[in-house]
């Protein structure tokens, strides 16, 4: 039983410049037989190293952008021994028909690999051709192929050796992770690059102190570290001064607090209601406890943040400092106003862009760097890096922001996060960064004008950034956010359930559902599939077969995780 091009799909092809040679004579094959190519190179004699080729091939596979691969070098063994390294490749060299023929048959090979000091232009063509239109026998050779997998894994993986129970959740959460639509407005997916970071030695070294001021030894390499972080976070921000140490954002808000407050002092913050943090004076919050708290809200028609009542507020009771920012608020932000507004009245001002950093840093966003006081950020929403937390000020506030991170808030920094915001801050200062956050604002827009184009009513109407509010009070005034939520959940699409302006339910089952789009960006979804997920969605919650329903959405959610996989090859 042979596949036809269609069922082969996409081929990646790529060889070195003593495959060269062989070129003409694979893309010639390649045009016949009508199958869609995407050539990795190399396209001159130039001497270049194969190890890079076989991984251009491998990643594509890995990666899902093809679903097979033709590789050359002068042997061939070059190649499959550098693409064999990835996982879910299976690379064989093919010197005859028969070679190829086995290798899918029992192999299940998706790579072939080439190697012209053996093979001629006429003679590949045949072995091309049985390699292509062979198909996978199964049966016995599964168990076999299933066992090589598994063995390879646990030659790599020490967590699975050592910690199995552990190892298996992780892949049960990344094969969740996989499965789902993640539509969760904090969430996205970290690169590669910052989870091997996260997983490296740093994690062993402590540090107290900063950078040529520690109070331990060795730290001349995490000095580096850490010291490219500051640099990196600067360059992609344009702050005077900025610490990269802070656990999270609850704590980056704590130090700023802690610089500039004292027990008692008054602060004015948005409440949680009107889209406000935990740490912006929620009274179950360290922040709530510690400080007098004042609130402004959103006007009752626009639902955008109310500066004119803001700056009542402020006339009357002079709070010491304004806290702007937010975690359920889809419009932009002034903080212009809210820096006039605060220093008009000799309040600081904190701005908290945990959830748009990623905006701001590609210029999609007005920045609060410049006119606020302080600004404070997670590293791990729309700037797509490590969980943790970053405080950025001007130079005045330096030493006093140092000092309240450590010793006041926290003990050692933790360094392979610090080195994974680096290479979150190094990420985003590349222009694809820019194209990326385009694209959640575009994303962003098509879901709202699918769910409200389906019925659903958004607070404030629609959005400016990556998030989506919706107030299921007006259309579906018997289902809660909690209900709503579960019920995604069990089609395999995750978004959060929130309060909404002027609440009426508890905190815990809440009227609102949020939904964001930098996750399902990452995965390159784009608007066509944020119209299908609001059609999804609108299924889900108002179905009257629900049984049916909930499979036939659970279909397509699994089609759209397929056809959009998640950005790691390695990862478990
Ligand atoms: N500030 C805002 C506006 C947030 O939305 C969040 C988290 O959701 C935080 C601060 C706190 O971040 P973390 O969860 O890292 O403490």
């Amino acid at each position: 039983m042979g596949e036809s091009p269609a069922a082969i799909g996409a081929v990646s092809m790529a060889m070195d410049h003593r495959g060269i040679c062989l070129r003409p004579a694979l893309l010639a094959f390649f045009r016949a037989n009508g199958m869609r190519l995407f050539d990795r190179g190399t396209e001159t004699e130039d001497p270049v190293d194969y190890p890079f080729y076989a991984q251009r091939v491998a990643e594509d596979i890995c990666c899902g952008i093809s679903n097979f691969g033709v590789l050359v070098c002068g042997t061939g063994t070059g190649m499959a021994m550098a693409a064999n390294r990835f996982r879910t490749i299976r690379a064989a060299v093919a010197l005859s028909e028969e070679m190829a023929e086995l290798s899918r048959r029992h192999g299940n090979a998706n790579v072939l690999c080439l190697g012209s000091l053996w093979q001629s232009a006429e003679k590949i063509w045949p072995i091309l051709h049985k390699f292509f239109f062979t198909a996978f026998e199964g049966g016995r050779h599964c168990r076999r192929l299933e066992l090589m997998d598994k063995l390879g894994d646990v030659a790599m993986n020490w967590l699975e050796r050592v910690d199995p129970e552990i190892f298996s959740l992780t892949a049960l959460e990344r094969k969740r992770q996989e499965d789902h639509i993640e539509l969760i407005a904090s969430e996205n997916f970290a690169s590669q690059a910052v989870i091997d970071a996260t997983g490296s030695v740093l994690t062993n070294k402590y540090a107290e102190g900063y950078p040529g001021r520690r109070y331990y030894g060795g730290c001349e390499i995490v000095d580096k570290v850490e010291r490219i972080a500051r640099e990196r976070a600067l360059q992609l921000f344009g702050a005077e001064h900025v610490n990269v140490q802070p656990h999270s954002g609850s704590q980056a808000n704590g130090a700023v607090y802690g610089a500039v407050l004292k027990p008692g002092d008054k602060i004015l913050t948005m409440a949680l209601g009107d889209g406000g943090h935990l740490t912006h004076g929620h009274p179950k919050n360290f922040s709530g406890a510690l400080y007098s708290v004042y609130h402004y809200g959103t006007d009752s028609e626009s639902r955008r943040i109310d500066y004119d009542g803001m700056e009542k507020i402020a006339a009357r009771e002079r709070p010491k400092l304004i806290t702007v920012g937010a975690s359920a608020y889809a419009r932009a932000i002034d903080f212009e106003r809210v820096a006039e507004i605060g220093h008009g009245n000799g309040a600081l001002v904190l701005a908290d862009m945990a959830h748009i950093a990623g905006l701001v840093a590609a210029g999609l966003h007005p920045s609060p760097i410049g006119c606020c006081d302080f600004v404070t950020s997670t590293t791990h929403k729309t700037l797509r890096g490590p969980r943790g937390g970053v405080i950025f000020c001007k130079k005045k506030f330096a030493s006093a922001i140092d000092a309240s991170v450590f010793p006041g808030q926290q003990g050692g920094p933790l360094m392979h996060i610090i080195a994974a915001k680096a290479v979150c801050f190094l990420e985003a200062i590349q222009p694809q960064f820019r194209s990326y956050q385009l694209q959640v604002l575009k994303n962003a827009k098509a879901l709202a004008k699918s769910l409200a184009d389906h019925g659903f009513h958004l607070v404030s109407g629609g959005t400016d950034n990556h998030l989506v509010l919706i107030d299921l009070r007006k259309n579906l005034p018997q289902m809660d956010g909690l209900t709503a939520q579960m019920l995604l959940d069990r089609a395999n699409i995750s978004l959060n359930r929130n309060v909404v302006p002027d609440e009426t339910r508890s905190p815990f089952s809440g009227s609102g559902l949020r939904l964001g789009s930098p996750a399902v960006t990452t995965r390159s979804m784009g608007e066509r599939e944020m119209e299908q997920i609001g059609q999804m969605i609108w299924e889900v919650l108002t179905a009257e077969e629900a049984a049916d329903t909930m499979e036939s959405v659970r279909g397509r959610v699994r089609d759209l995780c397929r056809r959009f996989p998640l950005p790691y090859a390695n990862t478990p």
